[in-house]
């Protein structure tokens, strides 16, 4: 894992160094044209709040740990998304979050070095997940969302891959830090 001083980077955030977007073909957006950034993680300064365009859809679509980048399946799967609840009126209460699931040690290592994670903990209000079952979604962006972005308008180009959650367990916080 990539760190800055002695704080982990996430796989997915992006650093100053690939802050220009564009828009182009995306493996991780099954070849369709998304937004992407250039890939050179771990020169500049991490953005934590930014994930990378690419990473995020290469974490979401090869089922990546979004704190180490490492393979998920067969792992115990954790979300810490602040995404609510919603009725899918097909197969009932669902989530639907653009941050990619976490090993359990991962997420226990994103809680104690995260501000905003520290923050709901503070507040009582953090959200532990563990996940059984998913479904992958691609953002389709809005010609002014691309025009933000990228200047140039052309909607229906993806963004950020999204998951729904399915099937999942509510967890405790003494349940997350005894990975
Ligand atoms: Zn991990």
């Amino acid at each position: 894992m990539l760190h800055f001083g002695s704080v982990p980077v996430p796989f997915t955030a992006s650093w100053t160094s690939e802050a220009a977007m564009f828009i182009a073909p995306c493996r991780f957006a099954r070849g369709h044209e998304a937004v992407c950034q250039p890939s050179s993680a771990g020169e500049g300064k991490p953005l934590f709040g930014k994930p990378h365009m690419v990473r995020q859809r290469q974490a979401m679509e090869q089922g990546l740990c979004d704190t180490c980048g490492r393979l998920l399946r067969g792992r115990t799967r954790v979300s810490l998304s602040h995404a609510s609840l919603r009725m899918n009126a097909a197969e009932g209460p669902a989530i639907l979050q653009v941050e990619p699931l976490m090993h359990r040690e991962c997420a226990a290592l994103s809680v104690r070095h995260c501000p905003s994670l520290k923050r709901d903990i503070a507040d009582g209000k953090i959200e532990i997940r563990r996940v059984a079952r998913t479904r992958l979604q691609f953002a389709q962006l809005t010609g002014d969302a691309t025009m933000e972005f990228c200047g140039i308008r052309r909607p229906g180009v993806v963004g950020h891959a999204k998951i729904e959650l399915l099937a999942w367990v509510d967890k405790t916080l003494s349940w997350l830090e005894g990975a």
